[in-house]
Protein backbone atom coordinates (compact mmCIF):
# COMPACT_ATOMS: atom_id res chain seq x y z
CA UNK A 1 0.00 0.00 0.00
CA UNK A 2 1.25 3.60 -0.77
CA UNK A 3 0.39 6.97 -0.56
CA UNK A 4 0.79 10.59 -2.35
CA UNK A 5 0.64 13.16 0.13
CA UNK A 6 1.69 16.21 -2.18
CA UNK A 7 -1.09 16.88 -5.25
CA UNK A 8 -2.56 19.93 -6.65
CA UNK A 9 -6.27 20.30 -8.28
CA UNK A 10 -7.83 23.40 -9.78
CA UNK A 11 -8.68 25.31 -6.88
CA UNK A 12 -5.09 26.53 -6.63
CA UNK A 13 -2.87 25.81 -9.81
CA UNK A 14 -3.58 22.32 -10.58
CA UNK A 15 -5.27 21.41 -13.31
CA UNK A 16 -7.56 18.54 -12.46
CA UNK A 17 -10.52 18.84 -10.44
CA UNK A 18 -10.31 17.41 -6.88
CA UNK A 19 -12.95 13.50 -8.86
CA UNK A 20 -10.25 13.36 -11.55
CA UNK A 21 -7.30 13.89 -9.14
CA UNK A 22 -8.39 10.60 -6.98
CA UNK A 23 -9.30 9.12 -10.71
CA UNK A 24 -5.76 9.32 -11.27
CA UNK A 25 -4.86 8.19 -7.52
CA UNK A 26 -7.30 5.17 -8.10
CA UNK A 27 -5.48 4.43 -11.61
CA UNK A 28 -2.19 4.36 -9.76
CA UNK A 29 -2.59 2.34 -7.47
CA UNK A 30 -2.55 4.65 -4.55
CA UNK A 31 -4.52 3.42 -1.26
CA UNK A 32 -4.22 7.15 0.66
CA UNK A 33 -3.48 10.94 -0.77
CA UNK A 34 -3.47 14.16 0.56
CA UNK A 35 -4.65 17.37 -1.18
CA UNK A 36 -2.44 19.85 -0.67
CA UNK A 37 -3.58 23.23 -2.55
CA UNK A 38 -1.45 26.55 -2.10
CA UNK A 39 -3.28 28.59 0.30
CA UNK A 40 -6.64 26.86 0.58
CA UNK A 41 -8.47 23.83 1.48
CA UNK A 42 -11.65 24.61 -0.59
CA UNK A 43 -10.82 21.28 -2.80
CA UNK A 44 -11.16 19.25 0.66
CA UNK A 45 -14.49 18.31 0.61
CA UNK A 46 -15.22 17.20 -2.73
CA UNK A 47 -11.65 15.51 -2.71
CA UNK A 48 -13.23 13.51 0.74
CA UNK A 49 -16.04 12.37 -0.80
CA UNK A 50 -14.53 11.46 -3.78
CA UNK A 51 -12.00 9.09 -2.19
CA UNK A 52 -14.56 8.02 0.27
CA UNK A 53 -16.69 6.68 -2.59
CA UNK A 54 -13.41 5.25 -4.56
CA UNK A 55 -12.55 3.54 -1.45
CA UNK A 56 -9.37 5.14 -0.07
CA UNK A 57 -8.20 7.08 2.56
CA UNK A 58 -8.37 11.16 1.93
CA UNK A 59 -5.81 13.45 4.23
CA UNK A 60 -7.03 17.41 4.56
CA UNK A 61 -4.38 19.46 3.86
CA UNK A 62 -2.61 22.35 2.17
CA UNK A 63 0.81 23.85 1.05
CA UNK A 64 2.06 27.14 2.58
CA UNK A 65 4.43 29.84 1.41
CA UNK A 66 6.54 31.14 4.40
CA UNK A 67 9.72 32.76 5.13
CA UNK A 68 12.13 32.29 8.31
CA UNK A 69 14.45 35.26 7.55
CA UNK A 70 15.28 35.49 4.41
CA UNK A 71 14.47 32.10 3.54
CA UNK A 72 11.35 31.18 1.61
CA UNK A 73 10.12 27.75 2.37
CA UNK A 74 7.10 25.45 2.16
CA UNK A 75 5.22 24.30 4.48
CA UNK A 76 2.24 21.38 4.38
CA UNK A 77 0.07 21.43 6.82
CA UNK A 78 -1.62 18.05 7.08
CA UNK A 79 -5.33 16.54 8.97
CA UNK A 80 -6.07 20.02 8.86
CA UNK A 81 -9.86 20.96 10.80
CA UNK A 82 -11.06 22.52 7.12
CA UNK A 83 -13.33 24.23 9.23
CA UNK A 84 -11.02 26.33 11.48
CA UNK A 85 -11.91 29.57 11.79
CA UNK A 86 -8.71 30.86 12.04
CA UNK A 87 -7.02 28.81 9.15
CA UNK A 88 -10.12 30.14 6.90
CA UNK A 89 -9.17 33.76 7.95
CA UNK A 90 -5.94 33.79 7.52
CA UNK A 91 -5.89 31.92 4.15
CA UNK A 92 -8.20 34.27 2.88
CA UNK A 93 -5.26 36.63 3.36
CA UNK A 94 -3.27 34.86 1.73
CA UNK A 95 -5.98 34.75 -1.19
CA UNK A 96 -6.45 38.05 -1.10
CA UNK A 97 -1.99 38.57 -1.07
CA UNK A 98 -2.02 36.41 -4.34
CA UNK A 99 -5.45 38.52 -6.10
CA UNK A 100 -3.41 41.49 -5.68
CA UNK A 101 -0.15 40.00 -6.96
CA UNK A 102 -1.89 38.84 -10.09
CA UNK A 103 -2.60 42.67 -10.56
CA UNK A 104 0.60 43.97 -10.07
CA UNK A 105 2.29 41.07 -12.25
CA UNK A 106 0.09 42.02 -14.91
CA UNK A 107 0.43 45.65 -14.54
CA UNK A 108 4.15 45.22 -15.07
CA UNK A 109 3.83 43.14 -17.99
CA UNK A 110 1.62 45.92 -19.07
CA UNK A 111 4.18 48.20 -18.87
CA UNK A 112 6.50 46.09 -21.04
CA UNK A 113 4.48 45.87 -24.00
CA UNK A 114 2.38 42.99 -23.13
CA UNK A 115 -1.42 43.71 -23.45
CA UNK A 116 -2.52 40.98 -21.01
CA UNK A 117 -5.65 41.77 -19.02
CA UNK A 118 -5.45 40.66 -15.18
CA UNK A 119 -9.28 39.67 -15.91
CA UNK A 120 -7.74 36.88 -18.25
CA UNK A 121 -5.75 35.44 -15.49
CA UNK A 122 -8.37 35.57 -13.12
CA UNK A 123 -11.02 33.52 -15.87
CA UNK A 124 -8.60 31.45 -16.56
CA UNK A 125 -7.66 30.78 -12.66
CA UNK A 126 -11.29 30.35 -11.83
CA UNK A 127 -10.35 29.62 -8.45
CA UNK A 128 -9.61 32.19 -5.30
CA UNK A 129 -5.88 30.79 -4.99
CA UNK A 130 -4.43 32.25 -8.29
CA UNK A 131 -0.82 31.99 -8.67
CA UNK A 132 2.41 32.41 -11.37
CA UNK A 133 1.54 28.99 -13.45
CA UNK A 134 -1.85 30.82 -13.83
CA UNK A 135 -0.24 33.97 -15.63
CA UNK A 136 2.22 31.56 -17.48
CA UNK A 137 -0.98 30.21 -18.80
CA UNK A 138 -2.40 33.24 -19.88
CA UNK A 139 0.59 34.62 -21.71
CA UNK A 140 0.48 30.95 -23.70
CA UNK A 141 -3.39 31.49 -24.47
CA UNK A 142 -2.60 35.08 -25.60
CA UNK A 143 0.39 34.18 -27.83
CA UNK A 144 2.75 36.03 -26.08
CA UNK A 145 4.72 32.90 -24.93
CA UNK A 146 5.29 29.87 -26.56
CA UNK A 147 4.90 27.60 -23.54
CA UNK A 148 5.12 27.69 -19.95
CA UNK A 149 8.83 27.51 -19.46
CA UNK A 150 9.35 30.78 -21.64
CA UNK A 151 6.79 32.56 -20.01
CA UNK A 152 8.69 31.87 -16.66
CA UNK A 153 12.36 32.19 -18.00
CA UNK A 154 11.20 35.60 -19.68
CA UNK A 155 9.42 37.40 -17.59
CA UNK A 156 7.86 35.36 -14.09
CA UNK A 157 10.68 33.98 -12.35
CA UNK A 158 12.57 35.58 -9.11
CA UNK A 159 13.92 39.16 -10.31
CA UNK A 160 12.54 38.88 -13.81
CA UNK A 161 10.65 41.96 -15.02
CA UNK A 162 7.25 40.61 -14.26
CA UNK A 163 8.11 39.28 -10.83
CA UNK A 164 6.66 40.26 -7.45
CA UNK A 165 7.87 39.73 -4.52
CA UNK A 166 5.04 37.65 -2.85
CA UNK A 167 3.98 39.26 1.36
CA UNK A 168 4.89 35.43 3.16
CA UNK A 169 3.69 34.52 6.40
CA UNK A 170 6.55 33.44 8.94
CA UNK A 171 7.48 30.06 9.27
CA UNK A 172 7.13 30.21 13.06
CA UNK A 173 3.33 31.39 12.59
CA UNK A 174 2.70 28.68 10.08
CA UNK A 175 3.69 26.38 12.36
CA UNK A 176 1.12 27.90 14.53
CA UNK A 177 -1.46 28.14 12.95
CA UNK A 178 -1.24 24.91 11.44
CA UNK A 179 -1.28 23.70 15.15
CA UNK A 180 -4.14 25.24 15.83
CA UNK A 181 -6.04 23.81 13.49
CA UNK A 182 -5.71 20.50 14.63
CA UNK A 183 -2.88 20.09 11.90
CA UNK A 184 0.80 18.54 11.64
CA UNK A 185 3.43 21.01 10.22
CA UNK A 186 5.87 19.33 7.90
CA UNK A 187 8.62 20.76 5.38
CA UNK A 188 7.97 20.67 2.18
CA UNK A 189 10.78 19.06 -0.76
CA UNK A 190 13.69 20.85 1.60
CA UNK A 191 15.79 19.29 -1.24
CA UNK A 192 14.63 22.26 -3.29
CA UNK A 193 15.63 25.50 -0.85
CA UNK A 194 19.15 23.37 0.46
CA UNK A 195 18.32 25.63 3.29
CA UNK A 196 19.01 22.62 6.46
CA UNK A 197 20.36 25.32 8.65
CA UNK A 198 16.93 26.06 9.63
CA UNK A 199 15.76 23.08 10.27
CA UNK A 200 16.47 22.67 13.83
CA UNK A 201 15.13 26.94 14.60
CA UNK A 202 11.65 24.67 13.12
CA UNK A 203 11.85 21.48 14.83
CA UNK A 204 12.20 24.15 17.89
CA UNK A 205 9.03 26.00 16.95
CA UNK A 206 7.39 22.44 16.61
CA UNK A 207 8.17 21.45 13.28
CA UNK A 208 6.42 17.78 12.87
CA UNK A 209 8.10 16.12 9.36
CA UNK A 210 10.01 16.71 6.83
CA UNK A 211 9.01 15.77 3.30
CA UNK A 212 11.79 13.84 2.32
CA UNK A 213 10.22 11.83 -0.85
CA UNK A 214 9.94 14.48 -3.83
CA UNK A 215 9.62 14.16 -7.51
CA UNK A 216 12.58 16.94 -7.56
CA UNK A 217 14.85 14.73 -5.19
CA UNK A 218 16.93 12.60 -5.78
CA UNK A 219 17.69 9.32 -4.35
CA UNK A 220 20.67 10.58 -2.23
CA UNK A 221 18.69 13.78 -1.26
CA UNK A 222 16.03 11.67 0.21
CA UNK A 223 18.49 9.64 2.19
CA UNK A 224 19.70 12.57 3.33
CA UNK A 225 16.72 14.31 4.77
CA UNK A 226 15.55 10.67 6.34
CA UNK A 227 18.34 11.08 7.76
CA UNK A 228 17.84 14.26 9.08
CA UNK A 229 14.64 13.64 10.02
CA UNK A 230 15.77 10.40 12.05
CA UNK A 231 17.90 12.66 13.99
CA UNK A 232 15.47 14.66 14.81
CA UNK A 233 12.25 12.81 15.08
CA UNK A 234 10.24 13.80 12.65
CA UNK A 235 7.94 12.31 10.42
CA UNK A 236 8.69 11.29 7.05
CA UNK A 237 6.08 12.30 4.40
CA UNK A 238 6.77 12.11 0.19
CA UNK A 239 4.30 13.16 -2.36
CA UNK A 240 4.47 13.96 -5.96
CA UNK A 241 3.89 17.22 -6.35
CA UNK A 242 1.40 16.62 -9.06
CA UNK A 243 -0.03 19.78 -11.26
CA UNK A 244 -2.32 17.58 -13.28
CA UNK A 245 -1.20 18.59 -17.07
CA UNK A 246 0.29 22.07 -16.54
CA UNK A 247 4.11 20.70 -16.52
CA UNK A 248 4.11 18.05 -19.22
CA UNK A 249 3.70 14.82 -18.17
CA UNK A 250 1.44 14.32 -14.67
CA UNK A 251 3.96 13.28 -11.66
CA UNK A 252 1.02 11.40 -9.34
CA UNK A 253 2.36 7.88 -9.47
CA UNK A 254 5.79 8.69 -9.28
CA UNK A 255 6.06 9.17 -5.18
CA UNK A 256 4.69 5.62 -3.90
CA UNK A 257 5.34 6.40 -0.09
CA UNK A 258 5.30 3.47 1.61
CA UNK A 259 1.85 3.52 4.02
CA UNK A 260 3.40 2.99 7.34
CA UNK A 261 4.25 6.53 7.06
CA UNK A 262 1.02 7.47 6.55
CA UNK A 263 -0.16 5.29 9.73
CA UNK A 264 2.61 6.99 11.96
CA UNK A 265 0.94 10.66 10.56
CA UNK A 266 -2.51 9.69 11.44
CA UNK A 267 -1.27 8.31 14.82
CA UNK A 268 0.39 11.90 15.55
CA UNK A 269 -2.74 13.56 14.35
CA UNK A 270 -4.50 11.86 17.25
CA UNK A 271 -2.50 11.96 19.66
CA UNK A 272 -2.33 16.06 18.92
CA UNK A 273 -6.24 15.87 19.32
CA UNK A 274 -5.94 15.04 22.63
CA UNK A 275 -5.97 18.33 24.92
CA UNK A 276 -2.66 17.93 27.03
CA UNK A 277 -4.35 20.08 29.32
CA UNK A 278 -7.30 18.02 29.69
CA UNK A 279 -6.78 15.62 33.14
CA UNK A 280 -6.80 11.83 33.19
CA UNK A 281 -10.05 10.31 33.18
CA UNK A 282 -10.97 9.76 37.15
CA UNK A 283 -10.11 6.92 38.79
CA UNK A 284 -12.13 6.34 41.83
CA UNK A 285 -9.63 6.02 45.04
CA UNK A 286 -10.98 2.93 47.05
CA UNK A 287 -11.42 3.73 50.80
P1 LIG B 1 3.39 31.27 -6.81
O1 LIG B 1 2.85 30.52 -5.62
O2 LIG B 1 2.35 32.13 -7.45
O3 LIG B 1 4.65 32.02 -6.54
O4 LIG B 1 3.73 30.16 -7.91
C1 LIG B 1 4.48 29.05 -7.54
C2 LIG B 1 4.14 27.94 -8.49
O5 LIG B 1 4.83 28.18 -9.71
C3 LIG B 1 4.62 26.59 -7.98
O6 LIG B 1 3.59 25.62 -8.15
C4 LIG B 1 5.77 26.23 -8.86
O7 LIG B 1 5.81 24.86 -9.12
C5 LIG B 1 5.52 27.02 -10.12
N1 LIG B 1 6.79 27.42 -10.72
C6 LIG B 1 7.77 28.10 -10.11
N2 LIG B 1 8.82 28.29 -10.97
C7 LIG B 1 8.46 27.70 -12.14
C8 LIG B 1 9.10 27.53 -13.42
N3 LIG B 1 10.33 28.02 -13.65
N4 LIG B 1 8.43 26.87 -14.38
C9 LIG B 1 7.19 26.38 -14.15
N5 LIG B 1 6.55 26.49 -12.97
C10 LIG B 1 7.17 27.14 -11.98
ZN1 LIG C 1 1.78 24.95 -7.32
FE1 LIG D 1 6.02 23.86 -3.06
FE1 LIG E 1 3.25 21.96 -4.21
Amino acid sequence: MFADLHLHTNFSDGTYTPEELVGHAVRHGLSAIALTDHDTVAGCGRAAMAAAQAGIDFIPAAELTAEIGDTELHLLGYSLDVTNPQLLDEMAQFQEVRQNRIREMVARLNRLGIPLRADAVFTLANCRSPGRPHVARALVQGGFCADLDEAFERFLKKRRPAWVPKFKISALDAIKLVHQAGGLAVMAHPGLNRTDEIIPELVEAGLDGLECFHTKHTPSTSEHYLRIAREHHLLVTGGSDCHGMSKGQPLIGRIKLPFEYVELLKERARARRIPESSPPPSVPTPR
